[in-house]
């Protein structure tokens, strides 16, 4: 297990690398896609499951390679709507959360895309014990794998809005999108992925240029770039003039509309002069708004609008002709914001 971490992992691999390293190993290229299968089309990931390749050849590709196992830890199963929250562990004991959700367009699972996160971001739990490591491509596909697993559920929606900053681990995530949506594996369709990111500007234009179908949602959270600074470290490197020019960008090249998040913090936030403005920075970029009521964080001390206040921020924003939802609160009983279960499983660990 030591040196695990130092071999290539095969569940990471997309099918033509896996075929190259199987090839390279000395076995027939067939092998890799029956492999490939069971790792992505059946989502097992021990060796003995796999009943059509040779006793010998597991045994050697287990000893020359890793193969990225994600088990569970904790399940919290929300009373009030069916929410479904899992605590994962990676071979190497790190931690991950991932959420389970029913809509009624389908199944929806939230996916971590690190090991804690660096961003710092005021209002997040996620940030609170620092970066840990980045997920291999496998292990992110692990989680949506092992909830479809646990609960026999078909997943029809992927969210990477979990745990971590998705474009600070960017190879890693273009690997996973191309796998999830492989139709040789999983198959999920493009369509129905989401990345969330707080505004790495520079990954943002790559993104664009690797020309998927997937929707960009942009953490937004202020109109100014002096207010953004307060709640979002990112905002430091990156102003909101910049952002907007990237997410033009996006929509020019890959023709697919940006969400943007503002997550409303009672008195931060939440004014009628920032809905007009966000409502003008969304007009000019076509974009979606999600309004997501801050899910207050012990750590931290901001509280989210009453309910009257949320719509009233809404009701102006529609002024504008945009388009906006209000995340629906799911799974308050069950540490439901980012990064809560697994803050509280590490500090109980700490005693
Ligand atoms: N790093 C990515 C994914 C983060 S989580 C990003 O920044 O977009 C997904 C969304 O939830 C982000 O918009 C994030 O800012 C927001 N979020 C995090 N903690 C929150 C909280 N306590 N209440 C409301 N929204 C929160």
């Amino acid at each position: 297990m030591a040196d695990s971490a130092a071999k290539t992992d095969l569940r990471s691999l997309p099918l033509d690398r896996l075929q190259a390293v199987l090839v390279e190993a000395g076995y027939p290229k067939f092998r890799a896609k029956q492999l490939y299968q069971w790792m992505h089309v059946k989502g097992v990931d021990r060796y003995e499951e796999m009943t059509n390749l040779p006793k010998a050849m597991k045994e050697d590709l287990a000893s020359r390679f890793a193969l990225c196992k994600v088990r569970m830890v904790d399940r919290q199963i929300s009373k009030l709507d069916g929410t479904q929250k899992f605590l994962f562990a990676m071979d190497d004991d790190a931690l991950v959360e991932a959420v389970f959700m029913k809509y009624q367009f389908g199944n929806s699972v939230c996916i971590s895309s690190q090991v804690g996160c660096r961003m710092g971001c005021r209002f997040c739990a996620s940030t609170l014990d620092g970066l840990q490591r980045n997920l291999l491509a496998g292990e992110m596909l692990g989680e949506v794998y092992g909830v479809e697993k646990i609960t026999g559920e078909k997943i029809s929606h992927v969210v990477v809005m979990g745990t971590g900053e998705p474009l600070d681990n960017y190879d890693n995530l273009v690997a996973f999108l191309h796998m999830l949506t492989d139709e040789n594996g999983r198959n999920l369709s493009m369509r129905n992925v989401t990345v969330s990111t707080c505004g790495i500007v520079p990954r943002i234009y790559d993104l664009a240029k690797e020309n998927l179908s997937i929707t960009l949602a942009l953490s937004l959270h202020a109109t100014t770039d002096e207010k953004r600074r307060e709640i979002m470290p990112i905002a430091n490197h990156y102003t909101i003039a910049q952002l907007m020019e990237a997410v033009e960008a996006y929509f020019q090249t890959t023709g697919r509309r940006v969400t943007f998040e503002y997550s409303l913090i009672a008195g931060v936030n939440d004014s009628k002069e920032e809905a007009d403005a966000l409502g003008e920075l969304a007009r000019k970029a076509s974009a979606h708004v999600n309004l997501i009521p801050v899910n207050p964080v012990k750590e931290r001390g901001y509280q989210h609008p009453d309910r009257q206040a949320v719509e009233a921020f809404q009701v102006q924003l529609e002024k504008h002709g945009i388009n906006v939802s209000i995340r629906r609160v799911l799974g308050r009983d069950i540490d439901g914001a980012c990064g809560q279960l697994r803050h509280r499983v590490l500090r109980e660990n700490q005693g």
